[in-house]
């Protein structure tokens, strides 16, 4: 598949694909949006939004949620917050999320079949991870929502002119729901 995408990359750059999508590093809608890596809303969400290229900041990753205090999430808001401009962030989960009910236990059992020594999983455990809760999922979107909304703006790096918002977004039709406060 790598290949595949390879060749596909070389032509695009011939023919000028990159044409349309030039822009700046500078959000233009002055927004960073945090939501999930799922499939399907990798043109789902900025079509259903109306944001093009070069209009907001997006961060993504399983369930889209803020994971650690001071991961990599909150850093890269703080990055568009601070240097590039941004001055809302949107929090949007979405239905049917994988990482809805997942199960931080079966997680582990699932590397150690697939072939992680069951030593380093105690070796990690050890040094103070809570790995149940690190590989767990959450229980409702709505909830998680109003948790990372609420986490960001109680954050103590976090500008409290900085505006920030949950919503859910329909996998299927991209209709977006406030989650309220
Ligand atoms: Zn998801």
């Amino acid at each position: 598949m790598i290949d595949q995408i390879m060749e596909y990359n070389k032509k695009f750059v011939e023919n000028k694909g990159y044409e349309p999508f030039l822009t700046s590093k500078y959000p233009d809608k002055k927004l960073a949006i945090l939501t999930c890596m799922d499939t399907r809303l990798i043109e789902l969400l900025p079509a259903a939004l109306g944001i093009k290229n070069g209009d907001a900041k997006i961060i993504k990753n399983a369930g889209g949620t803020m994971v650690h205090p001071y991961g990599s999430v909150v850093r890269s808001l703080l990055v568009g917050i601070l240097e590039l401009g941004v001055e809302e962030v949107m929090v949007i989960g979405h239905t049917d999320c994988g990482v809805q009910g997942m199960d931080g236990k079966e997680m582990l059992e699932l590397l150690e079949k697939r072939g992680i020594d069951k030593q380093h999983i105690d070796i990690v455990r050890h040094s103070g991870i809570n790995l149940e809760n690190w590989l767990g999922g959450f229980e409702s979107v709505e909830s998680s929502v109003h948790e990372t909304v609420k986490g960001l703006k109680e954050h103590p790096l976090m500008p409290k002119d900085v505006k920030i918002s949950g919503f859910i977004m329909n996998s299927e039709t991209g209709l977006l729901t406030k989650v309220e406060e």
